[in-house]
């Protein structure tokens, strides 16, 4: 990468050699199977999200996660595409595997049947996919009980059997026991009478090993990374590695024959040479055991790691390079040689290729490269978000878990931004009533008599809910308050603290509803005008979504260096513009927007400033634009 890193360490993760991989993987597949993409553990360390997204673009039928809280992060970041949790669910998972809409797995009795009564309480229809121990022996229904509990678990009412699988135990190595866990599963499926949607068994190794004709979907792990479970899948599948972990030399330093380096002083220099130390530990997921074992490249030679893994930091026998300089990079795992592959990096101390991929890049960022390009990189470090508003505890939840799987603060403020929204739609048994069409016009004109005659124009499309209708006016802020709070009220003007409230120096020129002109009443109360908008015909319209418009003509004090506009409700949409006289100079906007976007697009001309947003984004209560002069 050609820009300056500030990272000790980074991720690189190529979307395109996912790709290519899973259209090898396709090869194998029989015309009738699609596939499930396995995403658990954050997608073995790549990024479920970013993986999911193109698996889906890919054709992927399911994702499949590890447990609940896997799957609740994804339904948060927007994923819409049906997810099986794999592993066996608690029963307080229960709730919101529901809420969240994921597809738990039933591997025994006991749960099926609390799963059916909690679904049964609501009045729900639950899709589950029933596992069968076929030889693996850990979960699953054990094979000789299975057909008896299968058929209990399909009387559940509120259970609907979506799926049925069981899984190998070593498809990538042992030829006959696959093939009789195979075989246990036909025999199973001969003896149903109807099949459910969804019949699987394969992984990534077992498509390549015992793809069976009779399922119609496999679950794609390893392979679909680019690691090769057993050296002979090569010569039938060509796979490129999707991660690679980098460094860069932070120090080279000479070191003579006989010394010793690094703790417990387990390697001696057999000469004079140079080392470089590399800002990576086995906290960063370099295993510990590779130390004195493995091998890193660095422009395209590599060098032996000498000496222990440190937590933060590793030492590379440079051989006294003299090319060799302070920045250089350093690849750690993955890249286009062999001898920093999964494979040969975790063969080195007998471990697991699936392991070292989960565990590396604990500390990195990822970067996500498609077609060759950086597609998504550093995030806006400024962007925390919430509004204290929302803070119920729910919030609170996702942001916890959130942090906990490190995620940016522009990924947290879409989750929150999206159960926010689903929050007000989904969970709120009131109807949701929101603004769309927002537009606010606001036009200072030169003063008189020490104030800007203003002319201000507000309108929107909002479902009528009552036949009336309040637009409020005070002279202070706490006395307008209790109108934010009130549904009734649909506009709330704050008056200089010198006027007189009077319908004089606050008119309200135009108030139509679809528009027929509605008839104002006023009342004045002690410290704050109400003025009552309504019509007859207004009652036909109740429940409806109609336009609404408001125009009102007042004085805004030249003393005042600003004027604020509130976004009370939630609404979907803001356009405002602001225009001004010769008279007001240097005029600034300050959006403060709560909800997905922050930033509303702005443009300027001599005397006038105009915002605005998508017209389809959703801009969130307690929002508001501060224009400065
Ligand atoms: C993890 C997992 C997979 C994926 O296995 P790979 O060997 O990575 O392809 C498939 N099925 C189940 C049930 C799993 O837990």
């Amino acid at each position: 990468m050609s820009t300056e890193r500030t990272e000790r360490s980074w991720v690189e993760i190529n979307l395109d050699h996912y790709r290519a991989n899973i259209e090898q993987i396709k090869q194998h597949l029989n015309p009738e199977q699609g596939f499930m993409q396995i995403v658990k553990a954050d997608a073995y360390g790549h990024g479920a999200l970013e993986i999911s997204k193109v698996a889906i673009d890919l054709g992927a039928l399911y994702l499949g996660v590890a447990n609940m809280e896997e799957g609740k992060l994804l339904r948060l970041q927007g994923i819409k595409a049906p997810i099986l949790v794999l592993s066996p669910a608690i029963k307080s998972e229960i709730s919101q595997i529901i809420e969240y809409e994921l597809t738990p797995t039933v591997s025994d009795l006991e749960f099926a049947n609390a799963l059916d009564s909690f679904a049964a309480e609501r009045n729900l229809l639950v899709p589950i996919h029933v596992k069968i121990d076929t030889g693996m022996h850990r979960s699953g229904l054990s094979y000789e009980l299975a057909f008896q509990g299968y058929q209990k678990i399909t009387q559940l009412r509120h259970l609907e059997v979506e799926g049925i699988f069981s899984h190998f135990a070593s498809s990538e190595s042992d030829e006959n026991y696959t093939g009789t866990q195979l075989a246990k599963f036909q025999e199973f499926i001969s003896l149903l009478n109807s099949l459910p949607r969804y019949i699987h068994i394969a992984n990534s190794s077992g498509v390549l090993s015992h793809n069976d004709p009779c399922t119609n979907l496999v679950r794609l792990g390893i392979l679909s990374y680019g690691i090769y479970t057993n050296p002979i899948q090569a010569k039938l599948i060509r796979l490129l590695p999707v991660m690679t972990f980098k460094s860069s030399i932070i120090q080279i330093k000479p070191i003579c024959r006989g010394e010793t380096l690094g703790y417990n002083r387990t390697w001696t220099a057999p000469h004079d040479t140079t080392y470089a130390i590399i800002p990576v530990g086995y906290a960063d997921g370099y295993d510990f055991m590779l130390s004195n074992r493995a091998t890193v490249v660095i422009q395209n030679k590599s060098y032996p790691v000498v000496g222990r893994i440190s937590m933060d930091m590793i030492t590379v026998d440079l051989k006294a390079d003299p090319l060799m300089s302070v920045g250089t990079e350093v690849t750690l795992l993955g890249g286009s040689e062999s001898k920093t592959s999964a494979e040969e990096l975790s063969g080195l101390f007998a471990g697991s290729a699936y392991e070292l991929l989960c565990q590396i890049g604990r500390r990195a960022k990822r970067y996500y490269f498609s077609d060759g390009h950086l597609i998504s990189s550093s995030p806006l470090s400024r962007r925390d978000f919430v509004s204290s508003d929302f803070s119920d505890s729910k919030l609170n939840t996702i942001i916890e878990s959130a942090i906990s799987q490190r995620l940016q603060n522009e990924e947290i403020g879409e989750m929150i931004y999206r159960e926010i929204l689903r929050s007000f739609f989904y969970n709120k048994d009131r109807d949701v009533h929101y603004r769309s069409n927002f537009v606010h016009n606001i036009a200072l004109q030169s003063p008189i008599n020490s104030y800007y005659p203003t002319i201000t124009s507000l309108s929107y499309s909002k479902v009528l809910q009552n036949d009336y209708f309040i637009v409020a006016c005070a002279n202070s802020d706490e006395v307008l308050q209790p109108y934010f709070k009130r549904n009734d009220v649909e506009y709330r003007w704050l008056m200089d603290a010198n006027f007189e409230l009077s319908p004089h120096h606050f008119k309200l020129s135009t108030v139509s509803v679809n528009g027929i002109a509605l008839t104002t009443q006023i009342t004045r109360l002690l410290d704050c005008i109400e003025i009552k908008c309504s019509h007859p015909s207004l009652t036909q319209l109740i429940g409806s979504e109609v336009d609404f418009l408001i125009e009102t003509e007042t004085l805004y004090p030249v003393s005042s260096h600003q004027l604020s506009i509130f976004i009370t409700e939630l609404t979907r949409g803001v356009k405002v513009h602001f225009c001004y006289p010769p008279e007001v100079n240097n005029v600034e906007i300050t959006p403060i927007f709560s909800g997905q976007s922050k930033f509303p697009m702005i443009s300027h001309t001599e005397h006038d400033i105009y915002l605005e947003t998508k017209v389809d984004q959703w801009v969130f209560p307690m929002s508001g634009i501060v224009f400065s002069y």
